[in-house]
């Protein structure tokens, strides 16, 4: 059975070109970039290229690019980094409440040593209102953290207004674009981005690999103390294959986006139009139309997602109910809980995110599946009434 991968929003396959980048670092050049001697000179150079690379991406300079385990280290940083280096000009903090774990988990953190933290309503398609932002600035506010895209509902968000606020009342933004770098246009002085995240493997690249750029001029405490790894704020040997690999993965994103995202929006319609016309009783989550060329989230009444994934997977295909990093608890996603699903509504939604190598095929297999799956267990669900079981 030919596996239906469509949950590239939680990883995404590794592109071969990347994984051609990046063998020669694990076999010949396994130098350690610190060393001076030439196994370790030849090394460097490939991290300073792939440096390059992911700042081209994003629009920052390669010495504002720092290497970090991921996506959630990088954010981590920026947030906790933030309030250390910042506690002497205040405590406040400004977040949405539908960002990745990553962001409100490190938000719960501060908020148990001192930093208050706001976190922002969203409407019922999960944007957030710059003029929100505004209001809830005070002369304590130190940081304004506001992902570009949700991993869940794909909703962009207005992150270049809300940058524009940011700057003309003196507060730092970090934006987390691990769902946008590599997929949409990201640049970091359109956004007026102090720190932005980003994560490669959303993004064809391995796994353990992501960056934190900063700013030029930004004052940020470490996470880790050490050596003097990417210029002394985080230390350890780099993780020179993943890098590489990393950087590989961002000029491919950086030439063949354009072309790539066109094709995803076709798909991506299709798939949402035929599921909400062939299957009674179910909504799209999210914006209708500033969303993720890669996403579609639909509610589905009276059945439960987690029973939806088992049985797509059963087939061969692979969704998700939303966020990798809740799946196995069974509390309501937290992002569409605050878009205004109730429990139920929320407990009933599926992902799909499409990628790279997903092709008419894929969404064909979804489309036969999917409306036949919902039917058979809503003729089981004590919650359906007997029309929607029909
Ligand atoms: C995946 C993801 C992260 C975490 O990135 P990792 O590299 O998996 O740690 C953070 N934010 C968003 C929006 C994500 O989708």
């Amino acid at each position: 059975m030919k596996l239906v991968y469509l949950d590239n929003a939680a990883t995404t396959p590794v592109d071969p070109r990347v994984k051609g980048a990046m063998l020669p670092y694990l076999e010949d050049h396994f130098g350690n970039p610190s060393s001076v001697h030439s196994a370790g000179q030849a090394v460097r150079h490939a991290v300073e290229e792939a440096r390059g690379s992911v700042a081209a991406l994003i629009g920052g300079r390669a010495d504002e690019i720092y290497f970090t385990s991921g996506g959630t280290e990088a954010d981590n940083w920026a947030l906790k980094g933030t309030a250390w280096a910042k506690s002497d000009k205040g405590n406040h903090i400004i977040t949405t409440s539908v960002e990745h774990h990553a962001v409100i988990e490190a938000c719960h953190y501060l908020s148990k040593h001192g930093f208050e933290i706001t976190l922002l309503p969203v409407d019922r398609y999960g944007m957030v209102d710059p003029e929100d932002v505004s209001k809830a600035v005070t002369p304590k506010t130190i940081l304004i953290s506001v992902m570009h895209a949700n991993n869940e509902i794909g909703t962009i968000q207005p992150v270049a207004e809300i940058g524009k606020i940011a700057r003309e009342r003196g507060v730092l933004f970090h934006v987390d674009a691990v769902q946008t770098a590599g997929h949409l246009p990201v640049n970091v002085n359109s956004l007026n981005a102090d720190m932005l995240s980003v994560s490669g493997h959303k993004l064809y690249g391995p796994k353990g690999t992501g960056a934190l750029y900063i700013r030029k001029g930004t004052r940020i405490d470490s996470l880790l103390s050490g050596g003097s790894q990417e210029r002394g704020k985080r230390p350890g040997t780099e993780n020179v294959p993943g890098i590489v690999g990393f950087g590989k993965a961002a000029d491919i994103a950086r030439t063949e986006m354009a072309a790539e995202t066109e094709r995803l929006y076709l798909l991506r319609d299709r798939l949402s139009s035929e599921l909400l016309d062939r299957i009674p009783d179910s909504q799209l989550n999210g914006h209708p139309a500033v969303r993720l060329p890669n996403n579609v989230n639909i509610s589905f009444s009276y059945v439960e997602g987690e029973s939806l994934v088992l049985n797509l997977d059963f087939e061969g295909i692979c969704a998700s109910t939303g966020s990798a990093c809740s799946s196995s608890s069974l509390e309501p996603s937290h992002v569409l809980l605050a878009c205004g699903k109730i429990a139920e509504e929320a407990h009933g939604s599926l992902r799909f995110s499409l990628g790279k190598f997903t092709r008419d095929s894929d969404i064909d297999a979804v489309i036969e599946a999917l409306p036949r799956i919902v039917k058979k267990l809503r003729a089981m669900s004590p919650l359906a009434p007997r029309a929607a079981a029909r």
